[in-house]
């Protein structure tokens, strides 16, 4: 396994394309913005080398049987299920940002079961390439951003249908040692950071849909593949040299619009093209593991924003008074609600025919149900506790200041024992994790990210049986009885 140092250097070494405010940059490492992000992802593997940490943080490989970053694992179990949300809280916990490693484990164990599926109905060598894949990103300790959402345009047209052919990712090429593809990946988590993209298709798709059914793996500074970073709330406070106006200085999320320009993709590398059928599984099974994952990530960052307010409360005095802390219990009561909900969609986790460990669908979508509004009420109450000041505070500079320092020092204190900079220190936190850069982790990916809301209504409403139900409700009432 990497150290978190000897990461850093293998991204400082990668030749990305990316463009930022209009400027072109090559990497994230001593970019002032990225950089925060970067170190997100370091702490996932900062945190595999603290023996404290081996038992969530490392696996043994079901493919090298050695031990590994759990980050890269093939889940063999319900118990590694139930490890890997508990790590996602550890690293929320550690970071209070995205640490983005996720979307790449999560495509990993999807791919791995859908191929080896795909391989039996159509006789296609898929698996066994994945398999060869792995092994590389398992050895080397690869950070992979799985890419799943296409710009999508009109949403009312099927892939093949759009008036841009570009709006799906989709093959433009075949040839005899593999394929060229073109087209876009939007919102994606960590690409600055990953060593490699695995894209994936993002619909359940038609037989006309045949050049669009897609799934293959390249390195994220390939040939052709280039990114615009996504801007946050913020980011350039970041630049401003102040460490306390920008509330979480060491860490961050990131997001870009990643553009695939006639990228070659070789054959070994191509783990579905035109099996259409297995598009939406594909795509179900990506997408439940990682509404499974926002049942530890967004708890171990609202951990972070619980404990902020609780902070807020004792700067000004109020930490005693019983709404408070009502308050605080409703925040603890929501979020380890969604905390149980990505517990119980593992422990009912079972195998798949490839060997690997699924999440129980139902259960997964449920738990990213709820973090489409839990992470919002938290926020809400977590700015009801901290008080305007987190949106009104003067600057550091402000505070530095020598004549005006010190009446800001005077009237904004709280508490007489607790620093006047201690309280601010915290305000910037909540403005941080509730409007600010890691707002986008925490606030509207917890909306958006694996998929909106309404994606997981349709896996409700199919795998709920409300038909059993009914005749549950038949039986007691004694309906068709005497
Ligand atoms: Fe991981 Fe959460 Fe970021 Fe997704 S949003 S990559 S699950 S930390
Ligand atoms: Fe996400």
């Amino acid at each position: 396994m990497m150290t978190g140092d000897q990461y850093v250097e293998s991204i400082r070494k990668m030749k990305l394309r990316m463009y930022m405010f209009g400027e072109k940059i090559t990497t994230a490492a001593d970019d002032p913005i990225l950089r925060p992000s970067l170190n997100s992802v370091k702490a996932t593997y900062d945190l595999a080398s603290c023996p404290e940490h081996a038992d969530l943080m490392t696996a043994t490989s079901s493919i090298t049987g050695k031990k590994i970053n759990r980050f890269c694992h093939i889940h063999q179990s319900a118990d590694d299920l139930i490890k890997k949300v508990k790590m996602q809280r550890l690293c929320g916990q550690t970071t209070a940002a995205c640490f983005q490693r996720c979307v790449g484990m999560d495509a990993f164990n999807a791919v791995f079961s859908t191929t080896f599926e795909c391989d039996k109905k159509h006789g296609t060598g898929y698996h066994g390439r994945f398999v060869k894949y792995m092994r590389k990103v398992q050895e080397e300790d690869l950070v992979v951003d799985g890419a799943m959402t296409d710009p999508k345009g009109d949403r009312g047209l099927s892939p093949s249908r759009q008036a841009d052919p570009d709006l799906y990712l989709h093959v433009v090429e075949r040839r005899p040692d593999g394929i060229l593809v073109r087209g876009a990946k939007a919102h994606q988590t960590g690409i600055s950071n990953s060593h490699e993209v695995l894209v994936m298709p993002t619909v359940a798709m038609r037989p006309d849909d045949k050049e669009y059914a897609v799934c293959f793996a390249v390195p994220a500074d390939a040939e052709g593949v280039f990114m615009i970073i996504g801007r946050q709330s913020c980011d350039t406070r970041k630049l401003e040299g102040s460490r306390l106006d920008v509330g979480n200085c060491a860490y961050g999320g990131m997001e870009a619009l990643v553009i695939f320009d006639n990228v070659f993709v070789p054959n070994e590398r191509v783990f579905m093209d035109g099996e259409t059928d297995f598009s939406g599984m594909l795509v179900e099974r990506f997408a439940g593991y990682h509404r499974q994952s926002y049942g530890g990530c967004k708890v171990g960052v609202g951990d972070v924003l619980i404990g902020a307010a609780a902070l807020a409360a004792d700067c000004n005095g109020a930490a005693k008074a019983s709404h408070i802390k009502d308050k605080l219990i409703e925040m603890t009561h929501l979020n380890e609600t969604l905390y149980s909900c990505g517990i119980a969609c593992s422990c009912e986790g079972r195998k798949t025919e490839s060997g690997n460990y699924q999440i129980d669908l139902l259960l997964a979508n449920v738990c990213k149900q709820n973090v489409t509004r839990f992470p919002y009420e938290i926020t809400r109450l977590a700015e009801d506790i901290a008080g305007g000041l987190m949106v009104t505070a003067p600057s550091e500079k402000d505070f530095r200041h020598p004549e005006i320092g010190p009446y800001i020092d005077k009237y904004l204190r709280g508490v007489a024992a607790v620093p006047t900079e201690d309280r601010l220190k915290v305000m910037r936190l909540v403005e941080n994790l509730t409007l600010g850069t890691s707002a986008v982790g925490y606030r509207t990916e917890s909306m958006h990210g694996a998929g909106s809301p309404q994606a997981q209504r349709i896996v409700i409403a199919r795998e709920g049986n409300i038909e059993q139900k009914k005749e549950l409700a038949k039986r007691i009432a004694r309906i068709g009885q005497k």
